[in-house]
This record gives structure tokens, C-alpha cells and sequence, in this order.
């Protein structure tokens, strides 16, 4: 646990010149870049402390025993264990005493000097060699994603591996004609997009499944959208093409309806029959993947430190967190100090997708590791650090950083925020999920909304269907910051839940000239932001008093919450709504008043509105703009 003292120590006693942040302006530093002129002499020698150590680790640092390390603390009023994780203050005040200066090692300085000299490495363009391309299996259900999986990895267990038990870690690689393709075994593009809603994009290719006695369905267009927002070039299996009713024509023509025009027809996405019950067309399948995947010349850089993404991982009884990682960069080996997200760990045991126990992996390689503290999410990142101290703080400093990322909530894109969003450059395209109640809704308002691109902003539909807002189509206009409109449809209940925590705006409409409006008026900054009601209190009228010559001022009792002065009302009789407007006035006894609460009696007047009767329900609410 992390403990400040700084605010409880106890007066310091007189004397001891202290510079608790490590003023560095102040007092002359032994750096190799400035060295020491004889005028400025230094006695006390200078520390650098990190935003915070163990007591282990000060004593090391300041070349003194723990033991003597816990008496300063004590003497500082502060009791310490010798593991016991203490902040900056704490530390520099206790090296002070012992007669260091200190000064304040930055994390971020520390994590940035690291990561801009691994970027060097990753984008040393002469140590660039092609890897293995990442490939993830999508289409609509049961047409055959699993078992083409299954197939393309029995197939084609490389040679020297063979005999080795297949293991399931979420991917694996397969081997043809000496070159290595890494499979994620998670299909469906729901996996793939969830990764890239947390910021990872480890796919390379999409394999799209097609069943050619099927052809395209719901799922497919969807998986074809979600690749497209992606950017990841797109391959066509035509699978089950051993049923005697399956019509690969008819695919191909449903297909370039859907906007994917494969070679046959012109166009230039590589379409590959299969079947993988019969185990037919496997091997021109991963030769396709290997020509794509050369066009778009994946490379990576094998040396420097390892970098990747969590594909998945799991809390094991025995062994604790068990995490699949894809290495991405570099080369992740046994013993490396790792941090994943905001955790940190080391790597105590790495195998492949076989089960065999690996020293080491280079880029495009899936791994099982073993010896992170806890388990990781799928889409995290991972990266080597040079021990495990800076593990720790950059974790540290991660956790920090995602605290004040909340607070300061990094916002998806709005209409109600468009225009300023527009105008700051943060966007550029409008991207849109557009689902509707019938097919026959989609174009009308595709082309009306497309036509609202200006020079500064293109209005972009990104996914169209019909059917309900889905959780899937939340996160994939969290991954593409994309608004969802929904055209006489409703949000499924998990994915509201969704869209609220991830600040997806979903709009909904009944009347399309009400949708365009809104599009256009938020793309010129002129929508009004949209509100909602907080109820704040009841009250219930109990006598009626005249002033003036018309007001009627109700005598009314708060039976719930509150009602303030500036709030909106309706007054309710018998169960219905007979008026909504303003609180002209809010009085006790003979005072105006801001509010009263709960319990309390009060007179109040409503704007307009005269005709009140002992009975009626006030109900008190305010509009809040929406965020
Ligand atoms: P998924 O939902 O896309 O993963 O589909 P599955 O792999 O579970 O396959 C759905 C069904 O289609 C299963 O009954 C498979 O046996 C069958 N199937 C898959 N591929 C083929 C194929 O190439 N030919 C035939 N005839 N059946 C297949």
C-alpha cells in the first residue's frame, strides 16, 4: 500500500534545509553535462528518487541498511515495514535526513525516454522484416467460421511440431510453404471490434465465411462493415461448397450488392471456395492470405523490447493469471519485466500454441505466458519495461493517468458537440450506424444524410441494417467514434447499458425529416443540446389563497423531495397532466425562498396558470442538459 506522511509528519526540526520536490533551480546538480565548476561546490550529494519505492529499495538506492532507513521514518513518526511502498515526500524526506538531496524522478520523462527509444527501434526502417499476418475468421452464423478454424488447423500443423496436443489459447499458427500465418481463434467480428473499442487492432486480414448455399445474411454485411470501418482488407471463404445446393454465382452477385466486388466480377477482393467438412480448398485459401498479406507488406521489427495485445486470459486455480498475448514488436522473452494495461508482472513461463515451453517470440507470434499479478482484459496492451521497477511505476502512473482521463472523460463524438468538435479539428468525418425498422427506410435517409457533407466534414455511414440497436453496433461506433441513429427502432437493453458507459450517443426518430434537421443543424452548430428531466420533489396543495387581483398563491405541503424556486411544474388531478409550465413564486410565510424541502409547507404560485384546487399534485422537475 502507498502511504503519504508528509501531511502527519511532525515538525521538522530546525536546521534541516529541505527542498521536498527536488527544486532543481536552486542548488547545483553533478550531472555529466554540467560538471562541477571548483566556485560551486556541492557537500550533499544528489538523489533521484521515483514517485515511489519500497523501503528496500531506498536503502539500496541510498546505500544504507533498511534498518536504518525504518528508524528515519520512525523518527519521522511514521512506522514502515521493509517491503512497504512509500511516495516521493516520504522518501526524500528520510534521504534528506540522512544528508542527500533529492530531486524527483519523473515517471512520465522515465516512461517516454523508454518508449521514444523503442520507437526509434520499431521504426528503424532497415530492421523492418515481413512477419506472419494476424488473421480473424468472420461471417454469419453457422456457416462454418468454427469449423473452418478447425480445419485450417489440423491441416496444417507444421511438421516438427506435429504430435504435439493441439492447445486452445485463444490463437495459433499454421505453417505453408515455410511461411507462418497467426489465426485468432475467437471468431466473429464482435471479438474483433470489442479489441479495437479498447484501442487494439491486431487483426491483419478478415476472412469472411460466406455459406454458398446460403449466401450473404445479416451477419455478413455486418462483418463486411466492421472490417471496412477497420481498414483490414477483407478475404471471401465460399465455404460448404460440397452441398449439392450450394450456388456460388448467387453469392458472388449478393456480394457485390453488399459492395464487396470479388476478382470473378471485376473487382479485387480474392474469393476462395472451400469446404471445411471436406477439408477442400484450405491450402489456396492460406496461399490467398499469404498474397494479401504481402501486398499490404506486414512487417515489424524483431529486436528491441517486446510489445503486443492481450488475446485473452483467464484467473487459472493452479497457476494464477494465464494471459494468450500476440506479440506485435520486438521480442517478448522468459523473465522480461512486462506491464499489461495498469498491471505489471514477468514473464515466469511462456509457451505456444502447442504447449511447448518457448525462450522466446518474435512478432506475429500468440504466446501463453504465466507470472502476470492479475489478469489482464482482451485489448489490452502489453509492453516489456527494463525492470521491474518501472513496471510498477508506469502501471502506477497508468492508473493515475486513467483516473484523470475519467474525470476529464475523453468524449465520443456527439451531435450535440459536433460543430465544436468540428471547428477544434478533433473531427473531420461524420461517422453514422444507421439501423431502421424496414429495408425500405435505409436510403432515403443514407442519401439525404450523405448530402449534408460539407468541405469540413463528410457524413460517413459506416454500418446500415435493419433490426434494434445492438451491442455490437455500440462498439463499433465506440471503436469508429460513430453516432448510432435509430429510425423507428429501439435499443436492446444491454446495449443502452453499453452505449451510457462508453458515452456512445444513440438518437432515436420517428419522422425522417426530423433526423436530417438534426444531422444538419449539429454539422452548422446550431442544435439545440438536448435535455433531461430531473423530478425534483412533489407537493400537494392544501388551501387556496388570493393576492392581487388574480394570482392564487397554493398553500401546498412538500410530500417528497424538494421544490425550488426556479423550477418547471406540472400540475396533476386525478392522475392526468392538466398543466405544465414555471413556478412563478416560492414563499414561507411571508419570505421568497430559494427552496423547501421535504416536510415542510410553503405557498406556491405557477406561472399562467390560476386555476388550482386543493388536491392537486405539483410535480417539481428541472432540464439538465444531456451529457
Ligand atoms: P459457425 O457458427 O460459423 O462457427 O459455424 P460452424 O463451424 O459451427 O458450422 C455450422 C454447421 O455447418 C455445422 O453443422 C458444420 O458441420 C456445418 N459445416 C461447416 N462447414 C461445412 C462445409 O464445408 N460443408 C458442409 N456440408 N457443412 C459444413
Amino acid at each position: 500500500m502507498k502511504t503519504r506522511v508528509g501531511a502527519r509528519r511532525p515538525s521538522r526540526p530546525t536546521g534541516a534545509k529541505r527542498h521536498p520536490r527536488g527544486d532543481s533551480s536552486r542548488r547545483p546538480e553533478a550531472t555529466a553535462e554540467a560538471p562541477l565548476s571548483a566556485a560551486k561546490k556541492v557537500e550533499r550529494s544528489v538523489i533521484e528518487l521515483p514517485q515511489s519505492l519500497t523501503v528496500k529499495e531506498l536503502g539500496e538506492l541510498l546505500k544504507v541498511s533498511p534498518a536504518q532507513i525504518i528508524k528515519e521514518l520512525l523518527n519521522n513518526g511514521f512506522m514502515a515495514n521493509i517491503n512497504q511502498t512509500i511516495d516521493y515526500d516520504t522518501a526524500a524526506i528520510v534521504a534528506q535526513d540522512l544528508g542527500f538531496e533529492t530531486k524527483e524522478q519523473q515517471t512520465a520523462e522515465l516512461g517516454l525516454t523508454e518508449a521514444a527509444e523503442q520507437e526509434r527501434i520499431a521504426e528503424d526502417q532497415s530492421a523492418l522484416v515481413p512477419r506472419p499476418p494476424v488473421v480473424t475468421i468472420m461471417g454469419h452464423v453457422d456457416h462454418g467460421k468454427t469449423s473452418l478454424l478447425d480445419a485450417i488447423r489440423e491441416t496444417n500443423v507444421t511438421a516438427r511440431e506435429a504430435g504435439g496436443i493441439t492447445q486452445h489459447i485463444g490463437a495459433y499458427q499454421v505453417e505453408i510453404h515455410g511461411q507462418k500465418i497467426t489465426f485468432l481463434d475467437t471468431p466473429g467480428h464482435e471479438a474483433f471490434t470489442a479489441m479495437r473499442a479498447r484501442g487494439a487492432q491486431a487483426t491483419d486480414i478478415a476472412i469472411l465465411v460466406v455459406a454458398a448455399d446460403d449466401g450473404v445474411m445479416p451477419q455478413t454485411k455486418e462483418a463486411i462493415d466492421h472490417a471496412r470501418a477497420a481498414n483490414v482488407p477483407i478475404i471471401v471463404a465460399l465455404n460448404k461448397i460440397d452441398k449439392p445446393n450450394a450456388n456460388p454465382e448467387r453469392v458472388k452477385q449478393q456480394l457485390a450488392d453488399a459492395g464487396l466486388l470479388i476478382e470473378d466480377w471485376g473487382g479485387n477482393i480474392v474469393c476462395v471456395p472451400v469446404s471445411a467438412k471436406k477439408k477442400q480448398g484450405i491450402e489456396q485459401l492460406l496461399e490467398m492470405i499469404l498474397l494479401v498479406s504481402e501486398m499490404g507488406e506486414l512487417k515489424a521489427n524483431p529486436t528491441g523490447l517486446g510489445r503486443g495485445v492481450i488475446i485473452e486470459a483467464e484467473l487459472d486455480k493452479a497457476r494464477g493469471p494465464v494471459a494468450t498475448m500476440l506479440v506485435q514488436r520486438g521480442t517478448l522473452k522468459v523473465s522480461d519485466n512486462l506491464v499489461v494495461g495498469q498491471v505489471s508482472g514477468k514473464v515466469r513461463a511462456m509457451f505456444n500454441d502447442r504447449g511447448k515451453s518457448l525462450r522466446k517470440a518474435e512478432p506475429s507470434t500468440p504466446v501463453k505466458i504465466l507470472g502476470l499479478s492479475e489478469v489482464p482484459k482482451a485489448g489490452d496492451t502489453f509492453e516489456v519495461v527494463g525492470d521491474e521497477r518501472t513496471g510498477r511505476l508506469i502501471a502506477a502512473n497508468r492508473a493515475k493517468q486513467k483516473q484523470a482521463e475519467l474525470a476529464t472523460a475523453q468524449r465520443a463524438v456527439t451531435l450535440d458537440e459536433l460543430f465544436s468538435q468540428i471547428q477544434t479539428g478533433q473531427v473531420k468525418e461524420l461517422n453514422i450506424i444507421l439501423k431502421t425498422d424496414v429495408q425500405g427506410s435505409i436510403d432515403p435517409i443514407r442519401s439525404s444524410l450523405e448530402r449534408l457533407s460539407t468541405d469540413s466534414v463528410k457524413v460517413k455511414i459506416i454500418h446500415q441494417a435493419t433490426g434494434n440497436i445492438t451491442e455490437s453496433d455500440v462498439l463499433l461506433a465506440q471503436a469508429s467514434k460513430a453516432i448510432i441513429i435509430g429510425f423507428s427502432v429501439r435499443a436492446e437493453p444491454g446495449a443502452r447499458k453499453v452505449a451510457d458507459t462508453a458515452k456512445v450517443d444513440v438518437r432515436h426518430y420517428d419522422v425522417i425529416y426530423n433526423l436530417v434537421e438534426d444531422v444538419s443543424k449539429a454539422l452548422q452548430g446550431m442544435l439545440e443540446p438536448t435535455y433531461i428531466e430531473v423530478i425534483d420533489g412533489h407537493a400537494e396543495v392544501r388551501q387556496l389563497f388570493k393576492v392581487g387581483k388574480n394570482e392564487v398563491i397554493a398553500g401546498s405541503a412538500v410530500t417528497d423531495g424538494k421544490i425550488g424556486r426556479s423550477d418547471f411544474v406540472r400540475v396533476n388531478r386525478d392522475g392526468k397532466v392538466i398543466f405544465d409550465g414555471k413556478i412563478a413564486s416560492l414563499r414561507r410565510f411571508k419570505d421568497d425562498v430559494r427552496e423547501v424541502a421535504t416536510g415542510y409547507e410553503c405557498g406556491i404560485g405557477v406561472e399562467g396558470f390560476n386555476e388550482l384546487q386543493p388536491g392537486d399534485v405539483i410535480e417539481a422537475y428541472r432540464k439538465e442538459k444531456a451529457s
